[in-house]
């Protein structure tokens, strides 16, 4: 045996990467969790206008080893929609009209990367997220964002920010992923950020993708192109891909996932195509049962676990631990550490052996849970659909790789920057 053998047989691989999209309302909650040292994920994404909100949490993660990620919104900056938002459209790198891909390049593309890295450095950021946008909407998006990544890397470079990570969002609908010439122009450009140490990663934002639109054919083709992206030799973490995303992460289509807490488990950047009707609300937080993989309305949820054949379901863990109701009356709390906890338990199993454990012991219970469940909350039976497509879809996956010879395995972001290009 050589050596560079038994240094691959004793590597451990790193653990799963949880990212938590930070909320109008979940900073201080978050940092209060960082502090308290239960466990919250590798890293926060931050809004660049929430400047003031974000300011303990930014401090309490950095100190705690957890990444602090810029968003730039670029994507917004880029809709009617996304513009409608007063914090958005005062962002400084923000136009008097949507940004377009004809005319974001050159001297416009160079004023907007600097301004990021501004930003970036003055809120002490360890990650930005490159300004990317909504291939569907302009092909021609896919130069501009390669031009605006370059200029983000060189000048956060020459700003004294050169440790900062910069995570490449690739925003797309598996229809245009599926597409075989797209996907091979996307991963060229893509590869040759990568060989040049522009980017540290990428974050696969699957348009309608995710936790509540997720049938089995989108299930595959998302492992599928997610498997192909493995070639690039750099970390891939699935945006908003929420319960589907552990499942994901099971089967190593990619080595972290992201979402929001309790809602939010869906991309869908065509909403930002129009000019909201004013009626913004934010939704209720839902009660995060795990052991049926479900989120439940909080009074349905309070209901459930004062029946005696489903107080089983009460949280157990570090975040609840004190009674039976905390996981209703801290519904944030519970989530943030509870799909924390999941991702732990999914490292904890050698990489090998993750698909199969996932769907015996964390998927097949959840199923049966969840159809006890349904019977008693008739909203859950589509969940419980969807958990039986995930475990057929899933199965037959499992089944095929283990026909294969070989399985790439997606990296998982450490927060550091890459020592040298794929
Ligand atoms: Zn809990």
């Amino acid at each position: 045996m050589t050596q560079s053998n038994v240094r691959h047989l004793r590597r451990v691989s790193a653990p799963l990467a949880g990212y938590l999209r930070v909320g109008h309302r979940d900073a201080a909650l978050i940092t209060k969790l960082v502090e308290q040292g239960l466990p919250t994920g590798a890293g926060v994404i931050v809004d660049p206008a929430a400047r003031a909100r974000t300011a303990e949490l930014r401090s309490a993660a950095v100190e705690n080893g957890v990444e602090v990620i810029l968003d730039p919104k670029s994507v917004e900056l880029s809709t009617v929609g996304g513009m409608a938002s007063s914090t958005i459209s005062k962002l400084p790198w923000a136009h008097a009209s949507p940004h377009s891909a004809p005319t974001l390049h050159g001297a416009a593309a160079d004023a907007m990367a600097e301004a990021i890295a501004v930003s970036a450095v003055g809120q002490g950021v360890t990650g930005v997220l490159a300004p990317t946008h909504f291939l569907d909407v302009d092909r021609r998006w896919l130069t501009v964002d390669n031009e605006l990544t370059r200029r983000l890397r060189s000048h956060l470079d020459s700003k004294g920010a050169g440790s900062t990570v910069i995570y490449y969002p690739l925003i797309a609908s598996l229809r245009l992923l599926r597409n075989e010439t797209a996907l091979r122009r996307i991963t060229t450009q893509l590869a040759a950020l990568i060989v040049a140490r522009q980017v540290d990663g990428v974050f696969l934002r699957v348009q309608g993708f995710g936790t509540t639109k997720a049938g089995p054919r989108n299930l595959r083709s998302y492992i599928t192109i997610a498997r192909r992206l493995h070639s690039l030799g750099v970390p891939l973490v699935g945006e908003r891909t929420g319960s589907v995303g552990v499942a994901l992460a099971a089967f190593g289509a990619i080595g972290g996932i992201e979402s929001s807490i309790t809602f939010g488990e869906v991309y869908d950047a065509r909403r930002l195509n129009k000019v909201p009707d004013g009626r913004g609300f934010v939704p209720a937080p839902r009660v995060y049962i795990a052991d049926a993989m479900a989120m439940v309305p909080t009074q349905e949820a309070s209901a459930i676990l004062g029946r005696r054949g489903f107080a089983r379901l009460a949280c157990q863990k570090p975040c609840c631990r004190r009674h039976r109701e905390a996981m209703v009356v801290d519904a944030r709390r519970h989530f943030v550490v509870t799909r924390a906890s999941e991702l732990a338990r999914l490292s904890a199993t050698p990489d090998m052996d993750r698909a199969e454990h996932y769907l015996t012991t964390m998927l097949m219970p959840a199923r049966d849970n969840a159809a006890q469940l349904a019977r008693f909350i008739p909203g859950l039976s589509a969940h419980r659909n969807r958990l039986d497509d995930w475990y057929f879809a899933l199965q037959r996956t499992l089944a095929e790789d283990q026909e294969a010879e070989h399985r790439t395995t997606a990296l998982v972001p450490t927060g550091v920057r890459l020592a040298r290009g794929a």
